[in-house]
């Protein structure tokens, strides 16, 4: 008989390298194999199940819905109340939203606001920057290996060293429509935004009339100890991206836009946006986030990633539960080797092991993950 890898295998495009375990179950922290193995889950549906597996309030948000499709054109009382929700835990002064299905139609959708608002076509990211495998947020994302056989992407896109404001400012100008920023880079290996950067760039973004769109894709909802990154830097941008954790699981993005932002009925628009499915668990994740966040493991995560020893770690690095392990080899065994010491884990390029956790993960979860890093890398 094919086993679920083989079937997976023989009917999927080859686009994606499986990992040697099938899971069918999960609850809280813990996610179980079709044989019975229980795995500590470090990767969240890479960021996503921020509140873990099977959350009651997730789960009756689900089984008591009334409708699940609804198009944008007609209102619904459940989505009103998302909108609503939303705007009041998003940074002040983003007073507008447009819901969508993923991170990248959400980077989409804020590169054409941008280019609509501001007539300007130059985007300005970042290196390491990573916004989305889709033509727009492609051309946003810096890394040229995903990027090389698809070209040409769109015109106008720069990338210039993260966290360096003085090669940003030589590139930004008034022709510029928009900067795109990651807070804390995820793919491009956990790397946090310096603050005094930060606020250098939304002054050159203010002075010259250039928009200043913040990619929380993987940063919201929870996943740096606050509900959205933006707090750790005091920043309004114009823009947030929003996709991941909005609704735990449930294919959810959304962009979050301030008074400048201008657009016109129809410019833009989505069949499954808003739905109803997604609406309600994201309202539930939302309110069950504000219960969690405080109660957050991320410090002693960080902590006891830091006491580990062993000379193949570079650098452990990270803020909340987006936490990192830089090694200075190559990490793919080392991820397979925790794996088969039933603990799931990331990689964030070649050398770096990221963890993603459930923001519900325990200290005593978080003992058993370090030490089978330590045994591991021993
Ligand atoms: N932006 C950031 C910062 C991301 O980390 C990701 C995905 O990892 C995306 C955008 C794209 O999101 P999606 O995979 O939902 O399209």
């Amino acid at each position: 008989m094919d086993s679920i890898k083989d079937l997976e295998e023989l009917y999927e495009l080859d686009l994606y390298p499986k990992r040697d375990v099938s899971l069918v179950r999960g609850d809280k922290c813990k996610l179980y194999s079709d044989s019975g193995e229980e795995y500590i889950d470090c990767v969240a549906g890479h960021g996503v199940c921020n509140l873990g597996h099977s959350n009651l309030r997730i789960m009756e948000a689900i089984n008591n819905l009334d409708l699940i499709s609804c198009p944008e054109t007609l209102p619904n009382p459940v989505r009103a109340e998302l909108l609503r929700r939303l705007v009041s835990v998003t940074p002040i002064g983003l007073d507008k939203v447009f819901l969508c299905n993923s991170g990248t139609e959400a980077v989409e959708a804020a590169i054409k606001f941008a280019r609509f608002t501001t007539g300007k076509t130059k985007i300005v990211g970042a290196v390491r920057g990573f916004h989305g495998r889709t033509f727009g947020s492609l051309s946003a994302t810096w890394r040229k290996e995903i990027k090389e056989d698809f070209e040409p992407l769109l015109d106008g896109f720069f990338h210039v060293p993260f966290n360096n404001f003085e090669k940003l400012k030589e590139i930004v100008d008034d022709e510029t429509a928009a900067v795109i920023l990651e807070l804390i880079q995820g793919e491009g290996g956990v790397r946090l935004a310096d603050k005094d950067y930060v606020a250098k760039v939304r002054d050159l973004c203010d002075s010259l009339g250039v928009l200043l769109i913040i990619d929380e894709v993987q940063t919201g909802f929870g996943r740096t100890g606050k509900m959205f990154a933006c707090e750790h830097y005091d920043l309004r941008p114009d823009i947030i991206c929003l996709a991941k954790g909005i609704a735990n699981g449930v294919p959810m993005g959304a962009v979050a836009c301030n008074n400048k932002i201008k657009v016109k009925k129809l410019m833009h628009s989505s069949t499954f946006g808003g739905n109803i499915l997604a609406c309600s668990v994201s309202l539930a994740t939302i309110s069950e986030l504000e219960r969690v966040i405080p109660l957050m493991e991320g410090d002693y995560f960080l902590e006891k990633l830091r006491s580990l020893e062993s000379d193949k770690i570079r650098e452990v690095r990270g803020i909340g539960l987006m936490l990192a392990a830089e090694l200075k080899v190559n990490c793919t065994p080392y991820l397979k080797a925790l794996m088969d010491e039933n603990v799931l884990a990331l990689v964030a390029g070649k050398n770096v092991i990221r963890f993603l956790p459930p923001l519900i993960i325990s200290k005593e979860e978080i003992d058993v993950v370090v030490s089978k890093l330590s045994k591991i890398l021993n």
